[in-house]
């Protein structure tokens, strides 16, 4: 494949779907480039099923185009499309075995020899010792790779997933993240994945879009996402935020200094969406990983130039390798924590008095004037 082939590139321009006088996706623009690990995440009834439906052409849009490359596939119907869907359900034959439904779409087609392309898939998904089974005697998990194989035998430009993994146990569903991550790097496809699953959506995917009543609310990397989410929205579904009501102080060329619960706390301009003219109202996040606590006796050793807020413990939960705490702070909300390895002697216990530090750099800025989610 040369690099200026743009054939799996997904371009969606204005697209939109209304069901009488009910909107379930705004009018959207959205890019996906060849040969990346897409997500649509949001949750239930948010329209991204609708979005991927419009995609594979089983929903005629509203309004807008669909684009395939250079190709407009708008008024294809899906079969023409060179696009392929998995569903949860899986739906496999199942009076046919493993061998069967994975050569069904080519014996459609007319194809003589499905041998070689039908083994070569089974050994993709890892299934090539149980090619005469009857799909009832897989697990649900391989069941699903069963359907991932029947759906990439067509050779798409394109796989849609729509929540292929939500039928599984957690620990298959892990395991099957790492697997359709590791089969999207072998076949170098597009993939497009629905999920309500935000750890999910972070663990496969190279760029997400949360979507949020029908519309996208942001889209970018995972780690981008979940550090600097630009909406209260996005913030609260990809994590714990722990939002402190602040208000603009200073604002110098890189820097903004906001006053908060009695104190300062500074955040890089590049990481506030919120309007920053002194005296505006901003919100100020900080992910639980982030934070340090020192004991209020020892706040001398702070190192300077940290965020701080003071505090009292108000519950300790040991949670395998991670201590979880929750601290009430006058800076007006409840504060959570995660701290890793503490060692059982360190531990702080509820009615301790503590600052809570973090690097300005690990801090957010939101529009306060949002509904908080
Ligand atoms: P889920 O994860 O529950 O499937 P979703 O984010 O994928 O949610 P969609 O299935 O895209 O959401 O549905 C978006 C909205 O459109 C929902 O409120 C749904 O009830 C509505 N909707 C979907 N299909 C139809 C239809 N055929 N007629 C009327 N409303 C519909």
């Amino acid at each position: 494949m040369t690099t200026t082939d743009n054939s799996g590139d997904v371009r969606l321009s204005g697209i939109s779907k209304t069901y009488g006088a009910f909107t379930a996706v705004q009018p959207l623009d959205l890019t996906v480039p060849q040969g990346s690990f897409f997500a649509l995440l949001g949750a239930s009834g948010c329209g991204k099923t609708t979005t991927l439906r419009m995609i594979a052409g089983l929903e005629e849009p509203t309004s807008g185009t669909v684009h395939l490359g250079d190709q407009d596939v708008t008024g294809l119907p899906p079969y023409k499309r060179p696009v392929n869907t998995v569903f949860q359900s899986y739906a496999l034959f199942p009076h046919l075995d493993i061998f069967e439904n994975v050569a069904f779409g080519l014996r459609r087609r007319g194809v003589k020899s499905v041998k070689k392309q039908v083994e070569e898939m089974l050994d993709l998904v890892q299934l090539g010792e149980q090619a005469r089974k009857k799909p009832h005697q897989l697990s649900g998990g391989q069941q699903q790779r069963v359907a991932v194989a029947r759906a990439l035998i067509n050779h798409p430009k394109v796989l849609l997933l729509d929540e292929p993994l939500g039928a599984l146990d957690l620990k298959l569903r892990r395991q099957m993240q790492l697997e359709l991550k590791r089969i999207q790097t072998e076949v170098g496809i597009t993939f497009i994945h629905v999920t309500h699953d935000q750890e999910e959506a972070m663990t496969m995917a190279d760029r997400v879009a949360v979507m949020n009543a029908g519309r996208v609310e942001q889209l970018g990397a995972p780690t981008d996402l979940y550090e600097n989410p630009a909406t209260t929205f996005v913030a609260n579904f990809l994590g714990t935020s722990n939002l402190i009501e602040a208000e603009v102080d200073t604002k110098s060329g890189d820097e903004i200094v906001l006053k908060a619960g009695g104190g300062k706390l500074t955040l890089p301009t590049g990481r506030c969406s919120a309007p920053t003219a002194t005296g505006g109202k901003v919100l100020v996040g900080v992910r639980p990983e982030k934070i340090s606590l020192t004991h209020a006796d020892d706040a001398g050793e702070i190192p300077a130039g940290r965020n701080r807020v003071t505090g009292k413990i108000a519950d300790a939960s040991f949670i395998g390798v991670s201590t979880q705490y929750v601290v009430d702070s006058p800076a007006g909300a409840e504060l959570a924590v995660y701290v890793q390895n503490v060692d059982r002697d360190a531990r702080l216990v509820p009615g301790a008095e503590v600052v809570l530090h973090w690097s300005p750099a690990h801090t957010f800025g939101l529009d306060a004037s949002q509904d908080i989610e």
